[in-house]
């Protein structure tokens, strides 16, 4: 059945999805960071921590903007996303191909949060919130920029160890 809903109602979903979703992300990558074995994966798993409280911040800004409280709904799809990367942990632990295993989850968490903040800057230009476009590229930005270094990560050192399986 037709209901009153519009573009607005889908804006404010989709930003309490991404806002649950980052809240989720924050708790992971510590777990990944212990989990990792290589130093440089360690460190960049922390330093998107970091990012990423910044990010939730910067969420909190748009529910202002937008005049609704910052409340997250539940994104099953991160859900699994992090329950596939700790069975990747569980699965793969104490072997060579771990930090591959934690580069590849790593990147579907990215994606992820790259597609949502696709969308929700097309909205918000759509909507008028120009302030909220500004800081919904800046989080896109810095997923796009961990993006690329997990390639970086994964085409030097992860991926060339773990074929070297004795
Ligand atoms: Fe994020
Ligand atoms: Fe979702
Ligand atoms: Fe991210």
């Amino acid at each position: 059945m037709a209901t009153a809903k519009t573009l607005n109602d889908l804006f404010l979903d989709t930003l309490k999805d991404i806002y649950y979703a980052e809240k989720q992300i924050l708790r992971a990558l510590p777990k990944m960071a212990r989990a990792a074995q290589s130093e440089d994966g360690k460190e960049g798993f922390l330093k998107h921590r970091d990012e990423t409280q910044g990010q939730i911040e910067r969420l909190e800004q748009v529910f202002e903007i937008i005049g609704k409280p910052a409340r997250g709904k539940t994104c099953e799809a991160i859900q699994g996303i992090i329950a596939e990367a700790n069975e990747i942990i569980e699965e793969f632990d104490g072997s060579i191909a771990l930090d591959a295993g934690l580069i590849s989850s790593a990147q579907a968490v990215e994606h992820y949060e790259i597609a949502r903040y696709g969308t929700l800057i097309a909205w918000a230009k759509q909507l008028g919130h120009k302030q909220a476009v500004t800081l919904l590229q800046q989080n896109l930005a810095e997923e796009e920029a961990t993006d690329k270094k997990l390639t970086e990560l994964a085409l030097s050192a992860a991926n060339a160890k773990g074929t070297k399986a004795a």
